[in-house]
Formats: structure tokens, sequence, C-alpha cells
């Protein structure tokens, strides 16, 4: 693998910046150093925005022009597909299928923003119906916000960067990367190809570093337009009170629940679905699987097939082919989940099937006979942990599915369509998955969440709302 020792520094502007000190990144499974980037701050995150600012006063791309740029970029991600994923797999720790999918959708999302490009309007608005107003033509466009600040999280360091540059740089933003320290290899690789594919230097600027440093002084930066951020709600909440009045976007965490009721045919498939969901990316989506409320007459039958999908998946190195079920991103993160489950056990839970640590590695694992107040419950779990709890009464299980400060996605198994109509209008959710997990997303449909799983949309087509400001042009045709 190219990335192999490899050191990215930042990219500001044309220049190719370093700083004494660098943050490794390791395999996941094996701790080998894969490469390194640079520890930024507030000086490189002062000059990316400097050059950032510069690019977009100095920008002249036509929108066909732009899209024409984000098509020769999916281009190259095609050519560079195997060694991206690779990448990604050693980075993040996520088995190599799902890695290869990542690149996959990536390239979809950044093909789906060239599309978008040219299809940026506004609207007309029919203020001559208002007496005193019949001279007057109304009507809207959209222009770029300008600088754009973008945070990412470690989970998908590629498809996540992708929804957040391909849309700014589709609107004709320019932007200010600060990927997760703990995955920027793959990111890295992207702006590169970016770049490659001619998108003009100070365009796309990237300071690496931590949070705290280097995430904290772009968000303290006064001349950035707006944020784009995807990450924990803790950090969503940081971003929020320290950027003032300025415009956000935050995709963050979920519990997410999904509820399979009495008259499903097909249980075995929907069980062995809500386990692999919620062990795919080894629990590490915002939308994995994580509760599941099952009717009481199906609930025995629901975890003999739980506990027999969980136990078919294949546990370890993520990048042999038939691994399922790799390390966690660190062994803190192992441990936390054990801890959890422990405590859970303590109050009473069941282990259906593994509960078991190894390292990193958390096994899959099925619990029930789980309170609503435990953490394994009501928090994140982010890790391959699902909680299966029945319920006699749909009301009751929609009301369950409610009780959470989250509102990602929700997942709804029932024949019965005025049932899911019902739950669909009921559950508290950004989105509604009828007949499928929680886990499914198109990257071009509207994706966010309510309550403290963020606010706005992503998906180019709607970034691309949240990245443009909407500006009214009135003709007074006396
Ligand atoms: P995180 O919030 O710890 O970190 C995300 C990014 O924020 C990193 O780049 C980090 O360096 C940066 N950051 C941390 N502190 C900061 C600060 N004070 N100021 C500015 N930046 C700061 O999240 P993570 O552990 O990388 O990712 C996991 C979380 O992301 C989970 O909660 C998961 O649900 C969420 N997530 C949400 C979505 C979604 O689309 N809704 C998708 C993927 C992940």
């Amino acid at each position: 693998m190219t990335t192999e020792t490899m050191s990215y520094p930042h990219v500001i502007g044309e220049d190719r910046t370093k700083n004494q000190e660098t943050i490794d990144v390791e395999n996941k499974y094996d701790q080998r150093v894969l490469g390194s980037v640079f520890r930024g701050g507030k000086e490189e995150v002062d000059r990316a925005v400097a050059a950032a600012r510069q690019a977009f006063e100095q920008s002249q791309l036509t929108p066909s022009e732009r899209g024409e740029l984000l098509r020769k970029a999916a281009e190259l991600f095609s050519e560079k597909k195997e060694e991206l994923a690779q990448t990604i797999t050693a980075e993040v720790g996520k088995v190599i299928r799902d890695a290869r999918m990542e690149v996959d959708r990536g390239i979809q999302t950044f093909l789906a923003a060239a599309e978008e490009a040219g299809r940026i309007t506004g609207h007309t608005v029919p203020i001559e119906n208002q007496k005193g107003n019949e001279n007057r033509l109304a009507f809207t466009i959209r222009q770029p916000v300008g600088v754009i600040g973008a945070i990412t999280p470690f989970n998908f360091p590629f498809n996540l960067t992708a929804h957040k540059l391909a849309p700014a740089l589709a609107a004709g933003n320019t932007v200010v990367l600060k990927p997760a320290e703990k995955t920027p290899l793959s990111a890295m690789m992207m702006v590169d190809l970016l770049l490659e594919a001619g998108f003009r230097p100070g365009t796309i600027n990237v300071v690496n570093g931590y949070g705290h440093e280097a995430g904290d002084a772009l968000l303290r930066h006064p001349d950035v337009d707006m944020y784009t951020f995807t990450g924990s709600p803790d950090v969503g909440k940081i971003i929020k009170s320290t950027t003032g009045i300025r415009k956000v976007t935050l995709e963050l965490g979920s519990n997410a629940p999904n509820i399979v009721h009495s008259d499903v045919d097909d249980l075995y498939e929907v069980a062995k679905s809500c386990v692999e969901k919620g062990m795919m990316h080894n629990g590490q989506a915002c939308i994995s699987v994580q509760r599941i409320y099952v009717h009481e007459d199906r609930a025995d039958e629901f975890l003999r097939y739980a506990k027999e999908a969980a136990e078919a998946l294949e546990v370890g190195n993520p990048q042999d082919d038939d691994t399922r079920v790799g390390p966690l991103i660190d062994v803190k993160s192992a441990e936390r989940i054990e801890a959890w489950v422990n405590e859970a056990v303590s109050g009473g839970a069941r282990i259906i099937s593994g509960g078991r640590r190894e390292g990193a590695i958390y096994y899959p694992t099925v619990l029930t006979d789980v309170q609503p107040d435990m953490r394994v419950v009501c928090e994140e779990v982010f890790a391959p942990v699902v909680v299966v709890v029945p319920y006699s009464d749909i009301q009751e299980a929609i009301r369950q599915a409610n009780d959470s400060r989250f509102g990602l996605q929700v997942g709804v198994f029932t024949k019965d369509i005025d049932l899911a109509i019902h739950a669909a209008k009921k559950l508290r959710y950004g989105g509604i998955i009828l007949n499928d997990v929680s886990t499914f997303r198109a990257d071009t449909m509207p994706y966010g969440g309510i309550k403290d799983s963020g606010v706005g949309k992503e998906g180019p087509k709607y970034a691309i709302e949240e990245m443009t400001d909407e500006k009214i042009i009135v003709i007074n045709a006396k």
C-alpha cells in the first residue's frame, strides 16, 4: 500500500505545510504504523481560511465546469478503488467488503453532486397576489455561502468526507477540512485526487490535527461562513455554542430503534438483517441497528434466529474477505462497551450471544431482558451490540422507540400498511424506513436527524441547499 509510512502535510493553497509534531495513524488490527499527518493548530487554520477566502473571491468556475471536475474526480477514485478500500480497512478496522462499498458510495456521492451542480435553482415568489404589489415580480437565486469549515468523524472517512466536499464544491464554495485524527489517510487521498482532477489550489484546504486544537481554531475563525460537521453529539453541542449565529449542519449520533411486528412473514430474514446491520462497520455507524422491539408473540423465535445470525459472523482480521466483524477504533472503545454490557448483565440483562472482548475486538453481542435506563439501551453503543425488547402493543413499541434523546432513523417491519403509516407519523425521527432496517441510506436521499441527532440535511441536493444562501430579488416594474 502506498500509504505505508506516508506522511501527509497540510494542504494550504499551493503550500504543503508541516509541523514539528506528527500524529501517527495505525492499522487498527495489528497496530502497525500506516502513515502520519501533522499536528496543526491555529496558525495553519488562519492560513488555510485565508487561502480559501482568496480562492472563493477569485473563483470563476461555471456550474457545468464544477460538475465536470467532480465527475473527473469520481473517475480518479474509481481507478484507485482498491487502494482506497485497503486504506480505509487498515485505518478504521472496517472489514474489506464494507470498505469497498464505502468507496463505491463515495463515488456515487460525487457523481450525484456533479449532477446537482447544474440544477441549483431558486423559485418565483407570487408577491403580486398581495394588494399593493400588483406591479412587482419576485424570484430567488441561490449563491454559495463562501468558505465552509468541514469536520469529519473516524467511522466513514471516505464517504462522509465526500458528503462534505462534493456538495460544497458543486455549489461553488471553498473548503477548509479538518479530518478525523484517527482516520485521516483516505481523506487525504481523496483531496489529492480532487486537486489532480483540476480544482484550483485554495479551493480545498486541509488542516490535520486534534479536535481541541485544529478543530477548535477552525470553529473560532471569524472568516468561516458555515460549518458542516459529522460526529458525536457532545462535539456537536460545542460547535453550536462556539460558532454563534453562523450556519451549521450537524450530523450526530443515535441509538437506532427497529420495530418488528407480529405479522412479518420471514422472521428469519428480518432477524438476520437486524443482527448483521447492527454489526456492520463493527457497529460503528450512526444508524446501526441498536434497539430491536419485537412483538412478544415472535420474540423467542426472533432471539433464536438472532443468536444464529450473530454466531455466524466471522470475527477477526478485517483485511480477510470472509471477515464480517473486525476491531473497534481502539481498545478504549472496546473496554467501554465491555463495561456497559457487564453493567447491564449485573442489572439483570441476559447475553444471547457474544459478550466477550479480545483487545480492540468486541464479539457480536445480542442482549435481552434489558431496562430502558441501561446504557446499552439509552446511550449510543457504537459497537457490535444489539438489544432485543419484547412488546405487547404497537403503541408501546412506538413509545419506547421515541423514548430517546436521539432521532436519526428508525426501521419498522410490518405487512399492515395502515399500521406502518401510523407508526411513520408517530415516530419522531428524521428517517422512517419501512420493511427494512434503520441502517438503510441511499446517498441521494435527504438524511439527517432531529433532537440530539442533529440539524440540517445531507445528501448532495439537500446539502447544496444548506451550503447556499437563498436571496430574493424584487423588481418594481411600474
Ligand atoms: P467525535 O465527535 O469525537 O469527532 C468528530 C470530529 O470532531 C473529529 O474530527 C474530531 O477531531 C473533531 N473534534 C473533537 N473535538 C472537537 C472540538 N472541541 N472542536 C472542534 N472539533 C472537534 O466523533 P467520532 O468519535 O469521530 O465519530 C463518532 C460519532 O459520529 C458517533 O456519535 C456517530 O454516531 C457520529 N456519526 C454521525 C453520522 C451521521 O451522519 N449522523 C455519521 C457518522 C458518525
